[in-house]
């Protein structure tokens, strides 16, 4: 069920991924965007009205995009490995547990949209990461409200850190990528990924905040190193690839794996 659901906020996400820019909003009925006729509740069903429709129009045949199915399944399994993460139980769940959890799934969401998005435009919108970051600082007031806050132990130095220090995670994990922004006067790094960094780094603390950044240098060495090998010289030094999906690669594998490197123990 918890899948299901999440393929029908995927479904919406699509919604919000292409109407965001196109000036259409995000009332009013879902076309097609080859002929334009309006599709059925049936058509709209996720994942499985794709999947029955061969990916095509089933009025014009036109091919849909296999955004759709893809977004649709990672949104259900995103709101399945949250839901296995903060295990939320509707009958036993306290208050703040659900609070939780529905911050969490709508982080995550929004993070879905924000590396679609990215991959598609090469450019992370400020109101997505304006809207994470305000998500990412409540989900952090809560959790100091509630008293979750609680101090980590640091095996590789052999301290406690201060739950405080969470509130600056933010603001030091923005800083360096502003300064590789700012130093190759924006070429090796765009302000939208330190704008992005500034909400990740709230909402994983500041040493998950940290790992999911080395995560997401060491995750985009090799693929970026595959392109620059490619024949022809199809990618240079030059070439850009988006970041955030890296960044949100490194930030799941300290979310959902609960890889941290510095409160690892070795
Ligand atoms: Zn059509």
């Amino acid at each position: 069920m918890v899948f299901i659901l999440g393929t029908v906020i995927g479904s919406f996400l699509n919604v919000v991924i292409y109407r965001t820019g196109s000036g259409a909003g995000l009332r009013g009925r879902s076309k097609c965007l080859s002929c334009g006729k309006v599709l059925t509740v049936a058509m709209l069903i996720p994942l499985f009205s794709y999947l029955f429709q061969g990916g095509r129009c089933a009025y014009c045949g036109a091919k849909l995009s296999v955004q759709y199915p893809l977004v649709e399944a990672a949104s259900g399994l995103l709101f399945l490995f949250v839901w296995w993460v903060d295990r939320f139980d509707p009958v036993v769940s306290n208050v703040p547990e659900m609070l939780a959890y529905l911050f969490d799934t709508a982080a995550w969401s929004l993070l879905l949209v924000i590396i679609t998005y990215d991959l598609y435009h090469k450019i992370i919108l400020d109101r997505f990461s304006a809207i994470f970051a305000l998500l990412a600082g409540v989900t952090l007031f809560l959790k100091w409200r509630f008293g979750l806050l609680t101090p980590e132990f640091l095996p590789v130095f052999g301290i406690y850190t201060s739950p405080w220090l969470d509130l600056f995670a933010g603001p030091l994990i923005m800083l360096p990528f502003t300064l590789l922004w700012f130093l190759s006067g924006g070429r090796a790094m765009g302000l939208g990924d330190a704008k992005l960094a500034f909400g990740l780094g709230w909402f994983l603390g500041l040493s998950g905040g940290i790992s999911a950044v080395i995560f997401a240098f060491w995750t985009a060495f090799f693929p970026s190193l595959f392109l620059l090998l490619l024949p022809r010289k199809r990618f240079t030094m030059k070439s850009e690839i988006p970041f955030a999906p890296f960044l949100v690669l490194g930030s799941m594998i300290v979310f959902f794996l609960g890889v941290d490197m510095f409160t690892w123990a070795f």
